[in-house]
């Protein structure tokens, strides 16, 4: 690689060294203008480069957002806050915790940026981006405007949006708008969490789910990874009768359109892969839906420990599991089936 080429190994918390020709660093508006004028089919957005894995020893454009910013208007009933793409996820989650704006507790530690929230949909401890967002900013390349899009417009579900599909690589998010109400109620829904008192304060909840994921997670800084790999699969409930009558005691929840949610980590495990090693990378010891990069592996190395395990559990159960993680190729973001057939 000669030297004007970037290297975003610090960029990725995988820590795969690759390498990109362009890094346009995005502070202000006036930087998003000179956008306009960069081919859309090869760059690629990158946030805290948290769920994300570089494929090839070259990246394609990166577009690297700074754009920084919080404003709170008091409305009658809730809190509309506005924040600017580049700021921290975690932070924003912080911030509004201590200024008594609740609802995001559930989404603390999650790492990433502000604007890589709403292309993921992020979830944890049963809240989900969705659940308080009322408008997102989105900057279009093709038109050099931005442009407002209502909550049902982002076509939200589970781990998705319309940035991941129909839009991706057409644009920005450059702010997001969120909707926290002033009645707050916390959401103890899922296991770990049931155990806090009654009356229990929004900064309780966000402290007990920080103890959790930092029992479970490993730290990208010491080991590195990009949090849960895989998403959990949504099946049909035939399907799910199928697969329970082998598999009595596996772990499922019963969605609102009657489908069936089934652990992708559990899966994992009985497949036998927890703590299974590839050469320098490997499925984490004690959680089995992170993949994990011992020793430098390369976007390869990653790449076909996921299709191994991919592989894996659909021999044992017949069910794909997909990626969470975003999969970005020398020419840009691609599917796990893409990189196969490309
Ligand atoms: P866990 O408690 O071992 O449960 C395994 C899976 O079952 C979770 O992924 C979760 O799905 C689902 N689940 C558990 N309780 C549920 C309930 N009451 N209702 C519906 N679904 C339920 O999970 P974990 O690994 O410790 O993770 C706890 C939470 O942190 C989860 O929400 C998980 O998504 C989140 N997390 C996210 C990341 C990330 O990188 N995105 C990393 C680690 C943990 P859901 O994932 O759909 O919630």
């Amino acid at each position: 690689m000669d030297n004007s080429f970037f290297s975003l190994k610090q960029m990725n918390s995988f820590g795969v060294c690759v390498y990109s020709k362009q890094l346009l660093t995005i502070q202000n508006y006036k930087d998003l203008a000179e956008l306009s004028a960069l081919k859309s089919d090869n760059l690629f957005v990158l946030g805290e480069g948290s769920n994300t894995l570089f494929i090839d020893e070259q990246a394609p454009t990166i577009i690297h957002i700074m754009l920084k910013g919080i404003q709170v208007k008091e409305l009658t009933d809730a809190y509309q806050v506005t924040v600017a793409a580049g700021e921290n996820w975690h932070q924003l989650v912080d911030y509004c915790v201590k200024n008594k704006m609740y609802g995001l507790e559930n989404l603390a530690l999650i790492p990433g940026s502000v604007g890589a929230a709403p292309v993921q949909n992020i979830g944890a401890y049963g809240v989900e981006f969705a659940d308080f967002c009322q408008s997102v900013t989105w900057y279009d390349f093709s038109t050099a405007s931005e442009n407002n899009f209502t909550k049902e417009e982002c076509r939200f579900s589970y781990r998705s949006s319309i940035f991941k599909q129909q839009l991706k690589g057409k644009g920005i998010i450059t702010k997001v708008t969120l909707l926290l109400p002033k009645v707050w109620q916390a959401n103890l829904s899922y296991a770990g969490l049931g155990e806090l008192p009654k009356k229990v304060s929004a900064a309780q909840v966000m402290a007990k789910v920080i103890a959790l994921r930092k029992s479970k997670l490993p730290d990208p800084k010491s080991l590195p990874n990009a949090g849960s790999f895989f998403k959990n699969p949504i099946i049909s409930q035939q399907e799910f009768n199928c697969l329970s009558e082998k598999y009595c005691s596996i772990p499922h929840y019963l969605q609102d359109d009657g489908r069936v949610k089934i652990a992708a980590a559990w899966l994992i495990d009985q497949a036998g892969l927890k703590g299974k090693r590839l050469g320098k990378v490997g499925v984490h010891i004690n959680q089995a839906l992170v993949l994990v990069n011992y020793q430098n592996g390369s976007g390869k190395d990653l790449l076909n420990l996921a299709r191994y395990v991919q592989d894996k559990v659909f021999k044992k159960f017949t069910l794909k599991i997909e990626p969470e993680v975003r999969l970005i190729s020398s020419t840009g973001e691609k599917t796990i089936e893409e990189l196969e057939h490309g």
